[in-house]
C-alpha cells in the first residue's frame, strides 16, 4: 500500500473506529490505496471540482479524491461509526471534506454545493446502487447538476448499464442510461481487493450526461420499457398491450417492426414509441 497522505493506514482506521463490515449496509471496503487513486484519476482532473461521494466508509476513496485535487469532497454516510473516522480526514483537509450523516437515497447533495463543477464519484452499496443511479438519471432539469458520475457496481449490474440491443443483459436501466448519458465500463475490481471481499466482481463505470438526450417525456419512457421488458419474450404488439392503448398503432406511428421483441430494439426506438403514446393519450 503506497502513502497518498499522511493519515493512518485505513486498517488502523478501521481498527480504532470498531468499523467491522456490515452486510446491512452494503460495506466492502476498499482499503487499497492504489485502487482508491486509480477511481479518483478514473474521475478526471478535479481541480476546482465538488465531489459527491456515497458512502464513504473509513475513507479510502474520500482519501484519494482529497488527494487528487477534489476542491471539495461532500461525503453522505448512514453509518455513524465511520462519520466519527471520517473526522480525521476532514482535520487533515480543512474546509474541505462535508461528512453528511444521513441516507443517500433522501440526500439532495445541491444545497451543499458551492463551485459550478460537480461530480458523483463512489463506491456504491451494492443495495441501494440502482436505486441511486436511476434517481441520478431521472434528475431535472437536465442537463443535470453533475458533469459525470464514476461509480463502482456489481459487474453483473454494470453490464447491465452499458448493454447495447440485441444483448440478453439489455433492459429497461441500459435504456435509461443509453438515453440521458453515454456509458461505459472502465474497469474490473476483484472480489480479494475489498474486505470482506463480496461473492462478484466490481465494474467501476463512467457516465457522462448526453447535453441534449432525444425528446421525450421521462415517465412515457419508463411506461413504455416497463411494459416491453417486462415481458420481454414477447413480440412487443402483445407486451405493449398492457399499455392500454392501441399497441399496433403505436408501433406503426413509431416505425417499429410490431413481431420485434423489446431486446430488439434500440434507445430511439423506444424514444419513437414514448411519443407515440404521449401523442395518443393527449
Ligand atoms: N467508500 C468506501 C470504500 O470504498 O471502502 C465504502 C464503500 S461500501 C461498498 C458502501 C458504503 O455505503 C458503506 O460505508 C456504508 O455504510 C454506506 N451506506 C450504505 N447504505 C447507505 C445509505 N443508504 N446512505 C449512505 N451511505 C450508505
Amino acid at each position: 500500500m503506497s502513502a497518498i497522505d499522511d493519515l493512518p493506514p485505513l486498517r488502523d482506521v478501521i481498527r480504532r473506529h470498531d468499523l467491522i463490515a456490515r452486510k446491512s449496509l452494503g460495506q466492502n471496503f476498499l482499503l487499497d490505496l492504489n485502487l482508491t487513486a486509480r477511481i479518483a484519476r478514473a474521475a478526471g482532473p478535479l481541480e476546482g471540482v465538488d465531489v459527491v461521494e456515497i458512502g464513504p466508509g473509513p475513507g479510502g476513496l474520500t482519501r484519494a479524491l482529497l488527494a487528487h485535487g477534489a476542491r471539495r469532497v461532500v461525503a453522505v454516510e448512514r453509518d455513524e461509526r465511520a462519520v466519527a473516522a471520517l473526522a480525521e480526514i476532514a482535520a487533515r483537509y480543512p474546509g474541505r471534506l462535508d461528512v453528511i450523516a444521513g441516507d443517500a437515497l433522501a440526500f439532495d447533495p445541491r444545497p451543499h454545493l458551492s463551485g459550478d463543477q460537480a461530480r458523483i464519484v463512489a463506491n456504491l452499496p451494492y443495495n441501494i446502487a440502482t436505486a441511486l443511479l436511476v434517481s441520478w438519471l431521472t434528475t431535472a432539469p437536465w442537463p443535470p447538476w453533475y458533469d459525470r458520475l464514476v461509480l463502482m457496481f456489481q459487474r453483473e449490474v454494470a453490464e447491465r448499464i452499458v448493454a447495447a440491443p440485441g444483448s440478453k443483459t439489455y433492459g429497461r436501466l441500459s435504456v435509461l442510461a443509453g438515453w440521458r448519458t453515454q456509458a461505459r465500463i472502465l474497469f474490473d475490481i476483484a472480489p480479494s481487493a475489498f474486505v470482506p471481499p463480496p461473492k462478484v466482481t466490481s465494474s467501476v463505470v463512467e457516465l457522462i450526461p448526453r447535453q441534449t438526450p432525444l425528446a421525450c417525456d421521462r415517465r412515457t419512457l419508463e411506461r413504455i420499457t416497463e411494459a416491453a421488458f417486462g415481458q420481454r419474450r414477447k413480440m412487443l404488439r402483445q407486451s405493449l398491450r398492457s399499455l392500454g392503448s392501441d399497441a399496433p398503432a403505436l408501433l406503426a406511428a413509431a416505425g417499429i417492426d410490431p413481431t420485434a421483441r423489446a431486446e430488439d430494439i434500440p434507445v430511439d426506438g423506444f424514444v419513437a414509441l414514448a411519443r407515440a403514446l404521449a401523442e395518443a393519450t393527449r
